[in-house]
């Protein structure tokens, strides 16, 4: 019989996690039902493995999950497993921003409008294969950190969405890398994100890259772990050169570098 005295799986909010069940004989799949996604696990060594996200804004405190076992000669069997989110103290910051940034013209908020559809659907896009085998990397070489994921943002006394990238160090030139195996599947200026690049690595997980100065790749191409995506620059919304680095781990904001930290997939 299983053991159902397992530890509970935790993670603040706006942070990556790795679900994780031990490959026991029989066993041929494991599933769960994450943010209305059936996500299958993948089979790597002894383990089976799902990486999912915990949402900026979700609510701290127990959650439960349903996880769907599938044996080769035996029923499938259902669980509910408890997921502990902690709360995590992200501050609040007055900016001051180009009017034209807060006080959209109706032709810039109609632009905005449609590319934050667009942007929408790509992120709503469940991709059944799962492209990366490797553990994410930064993209920008020897960087250790980032700035700002999570902070509450005032423009100009008006409060806007949390940050929901991390702000990376980077001056105009500096070349941006992939930070793991995927496919391009935006390449193009954006009004508030500049020239920008989203890779989907399959499994509704999506990084992102912006205020690019320069975008080296194109929409369909499949981009490797550490390829040149393009050129760090300040185009769209921004008060000087940086990387914006997003994740999008089904449909859950969190900080790319709690991606990092979970290692080998
Ligand atoms: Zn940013």
């Amino acid at each position: 019989m299983w053991s159902l005295l397992a530890a509970a799986f935790t993670a603040g909010q706006g942070q990556a996690l790795e679900l994780h069940y031990p490959a026991e004989p029989g066993l041929t799949g494991v599933t769960v039902a994450w943010s209305g996604h059936p996500v299958p696990f993948v089979r790597r060594g002894d383990q089976w493995l799902a990486t999912v996200g915990v949402d900026l804004d979700s609510k701290p405190g127990d959650h439960a999950v349903t996880v769907t076992f599938t044996y080769e000669n035996a029923s499938p069997r259902v669980i509910r497993e408890p997921i502990i989110v902690e709360a995590q103290q992200y501050p609040t910051t007055e900016l001051k921003v180009e009017e034209r940034f807060v006080e959209l013209s109706p032709e810039d908020q109609a632009r905005a409008d449609r590319e934050g559809a667009e942007t929408t659907k790509i992120y709503d896009t469940f991709t059944p294969e799962r492209y990366w085998n490797e553990p994410f990397a930064v993209p920008v070489r020897g960087a250790k950190d980032g700035r700002n994921f999570g902070h509450r943002r005032v423009f100009n006394g008006q409060p806007r969405a949390p940050h929901s990238g991390a702000d990376l160090r980077a001056t105009t030139g500096t070349p941006i890398l992939a930070a793991n195996r995927g496919r391009v599947v935006l390449a193009k200026d954006l009004f508030f994100s500049g020239n920008a690049v989203f890779i989907d690595h399959g499994h509704g997980l999506y990084t992102t890259y912006l205020h690019l100065s320069k975008i080296d790749v194109a929409v369909g191409e499949m981009v490797e772990r550490g390829q040149q995506l393009g050129l760090a620059g300040a185009t769209g919304r921004v008060t000087g050169p940086h990387l914006h680095w997003g994740v999008r781990l089904l449909d859950a904001r969190v900080d790319p570098f709690s991606l990092l930290r979970l290692g080998a997939p």
